[in-house]
């Protein structure tokens, strides 16, 4: 029997260009899949942003993963398939928050975590009895699965290295999905498991991909101490906060850590309690900046826009906050009220969403009624600071303000122009 693994695209070719592959991941979920499926199953695994689909080749089973803003795209796929009478499957956060919506465009929706399901829907499969909804147990730390990476191969990725460490998160922004599909306790993994890992792996380069690599300080620093023998250069996402503990920082940067993904979401205090991320004190987000630095670890700074407290000075406002802390690279949002997520809900009960168009879920279009701005002067904020930011004049300002991260000035001067044509082709 033949299964067909697939990443929807979202349809823009400008993915498979260089600049696009530059900031492609395999898709992990997929490779969890294929990590959980029994030998005597055949594999194909497709992602769109690399490589069409051909609707032509037929397997036994389809299953899709998908996000919210891809979710249109994995309809239209499932519905290609399931016309050549072949069943389909429909899994991941989008899938998960609707699984009503989502049945209607599938045979079956696998609802949270793969390893609590997929093992017991490929029997019922099998047998010929597969139902319409699958819902399993989260996963023990120690049976989360580590993803097949042969089915990546020769696909054209630049980033491999992917490594996922934990799960969960108790934190709960209102904004965010990981807490509804991944539960709100943080579950980690063994640092020998990830060790061996990577050590498999075998990458000088690794991308964590967990939502926070220093949720616990504690696990955080055994891993630290675990990877640092393997001589690996590493990149993560971990809170502004770490910036308040210079022994921490110093044990990361030894384990090999070179950049971090923060996300700051806004520099307006009112706006982060808004969004129950009031954790993130702007007060210090100089201090924590410098500290970080100053260790020889870059930063990617996350902003987001269009909270009821932000206004049309919001964008130059930060403008100027990014100008004058360094930060190296940025990726700027517009607030989006993904299903299922306490925003989403706040955003209904006002009846301020003004379309439920998925493909727009993208964090490049205004969704919902601002408070203090038109939709129009929303994007454009975001549209301008963007530009701005990755301009030649930007881009240069940055590259002089490196200080001792100088092992970064190539890896940014690559990602700015990289990033630069993403954007243009993206528009
Ligand atoms: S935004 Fe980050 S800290 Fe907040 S709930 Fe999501 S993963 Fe946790």
């Amino acid at each position: 029997m033949k299964i067909l693994l697939a990443a929807p695209g979202t349809g823009k070719k400008e993915k498979r260009s260089i600049s696009g592959r530059a900031f492609q991941v395999p898709p992990l979920a997929l490779g969890i899949l294929a990590s959980l499926t029994p030998d005597d199953f055949e594999i194909e695994m497709v992602d769109e942003s690399m490589r069409d689909l051909d609707f032509a080749s037929t397997p036994d089973l389809v299953a899709i993963t998908s996000l919210t803003a891809n979710a249109p795209r994995a309809y239209e796929i499932s519905h290609q398939y399931r016309e050549r009478g072949v069943k389909t499957v429909l899994g991941g956060i989008h899938p998960s928050a609707v699984p009503f919506e989502a049945i209607q465009h599938a045979d079956c929706v696998a609802i949270g975590e793969a390893e609590g399901i997929w093992p017991r829907l490929l029997a019922d499969f099998r047998a010929g009895r597969l139902k319409k909804f699958y819902r399993g147990r989260k996963p023990d730390p120690s049976q989360i699965s580590i993803p097949r990476r042969d089915i990546f191969e020769r696909k054209g990725y630049f980033l491999k290295g992917t490594v996922q460490t934990s799960r969960g998160c108790p934190l709960g922004c209102d904004f965010c999905s990981v807490q509804r599909f991944f539960g709100d306790k943080f579950r980690f993994r063994s640092v020998g498991s990830v060790v061996d890992e990577i050590r498999a792996l075998a990458t000088k380069f690794v991308v964590f991909v967990d939502d926070n690599l220093a949720g616990s300080r504690s696990y955080a620093r055994e891993l630290f101490a675990g990877i640092a023998p393997l001589n690996v250069k590493w990149i993560c996402q971990a809170p502004i906060t770490i910036g308040k503990d210079l022994g921490f920082l110093k044990m990361m940067h030894k384990a090999g850590c070179r950049g971090v993904f923060v996300g700051f979401e806004s520099i307006m205090p009112d706006s982060l309690r808004e969004v129950g991320k009031s954790f993130n004190v702007v007060a210090r987000f100089h201090d924590h900046i410098k500290r970080i630095h100053d260790t020889g670890i870059s930063i990617e700074g996350a902003f987001v826009f269009g909270f009821d407290h932000d206004d049309k000075s919001v964008f130059k406002r930060t403008l100027d906050f990014i100008n004058k802390t360094k930060i190296d690279f940025a990726q700027f949002g517009i607030l989006t009220p993904f299903p299922g997520t306490k925003l989403q809900e706040r955003l209904k009960r006002e009846n301020r969403i003004i379309t439920e168009d998925w493909r727009k879920y993208d964090i490049a279009h205004t969704v919902f009624k601002p408070a203090k701005m038109t939709v129009e002067e929303l994007d454009r904020g975001r549209r301008w600071i963007e530009d701005e930011f990755y301009s030649l004049k930007g881009t240069v300002r940055r590259a002089f303000s490196l200080g001792r991260r100088t092992h970064y000035l190539i890896p940014m001067l690559i990602l700015n122009a990289s990033y630069r044509q993403y954007i243009k082709a993206f528009r």
